[in-house]
């Protein structure tokens, strides 16, 4: 048992730090030695069992991240993007794998965690699971057979709560759709459409975000054109695919040369 690897769970109390800490506790490949969340939050020095509604597990809530970073072989991190940059260095010190969920990094945050990358192993994926990552590669290949004269839209549906748009997932699928084009995302993604914006521009691709509810997280790629149309769907209705899939990302960096790496290279697709 005390030769599983460690794991720590940032963002605790979060909708996915509470998933995530429950796969880890659920699991027989893992152990989780910390978890952690902002300074002056109510959990903090809490226990987690009692926190999830269980028994004591003498899991603390702990502030002090590069404290339990030391314990651990694997950090996942679903949180916020200042929180995401300052846990990847400290990750890196402590030589533990950083499994990145968090969603809505600026390039500026991208080039800190492209930085830490040469001294650790960086699994990030703007969602982490199989189903999405599936309908990635359909989409490369999809794009890379249809010409332009297939709109390509991609529409996501998230909870209320949610606070960046597009999704980190719809960006994936446009990069992929971008990729199979044989073009670069940001010369044609066409995003917030409002007012008179003109008919829309060939060879673009479509961004539309819905926020309501309690929405888990669901995808559409659509492929339109005169007479047709192709629809590839995602839904997913448990955040615990999302958890389940960062713990195999965690376990499977433990033997990977530093660099960053996504779930299309865990799941080998
Ligand atoms: P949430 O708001 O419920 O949880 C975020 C948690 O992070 C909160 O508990 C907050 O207190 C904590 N936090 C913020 N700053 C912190 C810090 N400095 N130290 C410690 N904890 C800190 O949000 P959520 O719905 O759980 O989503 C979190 C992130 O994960 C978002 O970016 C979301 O888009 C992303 N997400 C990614 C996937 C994926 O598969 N990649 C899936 C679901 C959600």
């Amino acid at each position: 048992m005390s030769d599983l690897p460690g794991i720590v769970v940032t963002g605790a109390s979060g909708r996915m730090g509470q998933m995530l800490s429950k796969t880890v506790l659920e699991s027989d490949r893992a152990k989780l030695v910390g978890v952690v969340e902002r300074a002056g939050h109510p959990w903090v020095g809490q226990d987690l069992g009692e926190l999830l509604g269980g028994t004591a597990n003498g899991v603390v809530v702990t502030d002090d991240p590069l404290e339990a970073f030391a314990k651990a072989q694997a950090v996942l991190d679903f949180t916020a993007p200042a929180a995401t940059v300052a846990f990847a260095e400290l990750a890196a010190q402590a030589r533990a794998v950083h499994v990145i969920g968090t969603t809505g990094l600026s390039d500026d945050d991208l080039a800190k965690l492209e930085a830490a990358s040469h001294h650790a192993v960086i699994v990030r994926a703007g969602n982490f699971s199989l189903g999405v990552n599936l309908l990635t590669t359909l989409t490369q290949k999809i794009a890379a057979a249809l010409d332009e004269d297939y709109d390509i839209e991609v529409i996501e549906a998230h909870h209320n709560q949610k606070v960046d748009a597009p999704s980190g997932t719809a960006l994936m699928l446009g990069e992929a759709a971008a990729a199979g084009r044989g073009v670069n995302l940001d010369d044609v993604s066409d995003r917030g459409r409002d007012g008179i914006t003109g008919a829309r521009k060939k060879g673009d691709i479509g961004f539309t975000a819905i926020r309501g509810g309690d929405i888990v997280g669901e995808h559409d790629v659509m492929f339109a054109a005169a007479g047709e149309r192709i629809i590839l769907r995602h839904v997913a209705s448990d955040r615990a695919v999302f958890s389940r899939g960062a713990l195999k990302a965690a376990l499977w960096g433990q033997d990977k040369k530093p660099g960053q790496y996504d779930m299309v290279d865990v799941l080998g697709l």
